[in-house]
């Protein structure tokens, strides 16, 4: 599934493809996705401009200069491709939405698992829009500190894991990287969220901004079919410390422990026992 880092690049890329194009054509294959795609997509974004592109969480936002935003969702197996026309076309199966821009590209939503979702939103009306109106704060903003994450945690005796992948406290820190920003802020997953000092806290925050940051400037974690809009893939993966690592030996040089896996409310986790307090 891809993670922050992962839709960050995707709204980058198609940021430094299409910005200021115009849409000159639209196809929608099949709009049974996890929302049903609005039946006058087509009408309502054609010869529209692409104005601006950003992210919400995990949704990628190309807002258009009639006032509306569409609002991309990619789900579990969802994927962006831009492609010049002019090049040969690569075929993929499960493209259900195409746009094609004034400067000769192609935009491809693919997704074979249909849980993604394409959406229309008045872009005014975008904080109230019910994906997004309820979103906690952004983990790389200054909203999210010390004092706000010691704050969340003080009456949470679940475990740290759940409570920095659940999105009403911050968004978008999925699995890969709770596992990643816990064994370098020095702290076990399975620790209750209320037990962190202010100290654990203020390292934990700056531990998450800064997996997340590196691995936006890698373009993510090319696992599961993610990819960047090019086709090419993200580097992350080759920096993991944990995720994935179980039974080989911890990085720190001094440590000489293994990498252990827990199962924390279903999803896998990893962390070193000696390393992590
Ligand atoms: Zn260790």
């Amino acid at each position: 599934m891809p993670e922050l880092p992962e839709v960050e690049t995707v709204s980058q890329g198609i940021k430094s493809k299409l910005l200021n194009q115009k849409i000159d054509e639209v196809l929608v294959k099949r709009r049974d996705l996890r929302f049903r795609m609005d039946p006058k997509l087509e009408q309502k974004i054609l010869n529209t401009k692409i104005n601006d592109v950003s992210r919400r969480a995990k949704y990628v936002l190309m807002h258009l200069n009639n006032g509306l935003t569409i609002i991309i969702h990619l789900g579990m197996s969802g994927r962006i491709a831009i492609e010049n026309l002019t090049s040969n076309e690569k075929k993929f199966k499960h493209t259900h939405l195409e746009i094609f821009t004034s400067n000769k590209k192609k935009m491809k939503f693919i997704d074979p698992r249909r849980f993604g979702s394409v959406l229309l939103c008045e872009t005014k009306s975008l904080d109230k829009h019910r994906l997004i109106k309820d979103l906690a704060p952004e983990p790389l903003t200054k909203k999210f500190n010390k004092t706000y994450l010691f704050d969340a945690l003080k009456r949470r005796s679940a475990d740290i894991k759940s409570i920095i992948m659940n999105q009403f406290i911050v968004v978008g820190v999925g699995n890969i990287y709770a596992s990643e920003s816990l064994y370098k802020a020095q702290i076990k997953p399975n620790r209750s969220a209320n037990s962190l000092s202010s100290d654990e806290c203020d390292k934990l925050v700056k531990s998450i901004k800064k997996v997340l940051k590196r691995s936006i400037k890698l373009g993510g974690s090319s696992i599961n079919d993610y990819s960047l809009v090019d086709g090419n893939l993200g580097f992350f993966q080759r920096e993991f410390e944990v995720y994935g690592k179980e039974g080989k030996f911890c990085r720190k040089k001094t440590c000489h422990s293994k990498i252990l896996r827990i199962v924390i409310a279903q999803r896998s986790s990893f962390y070193c026992n000696k390393c992590q307090k």
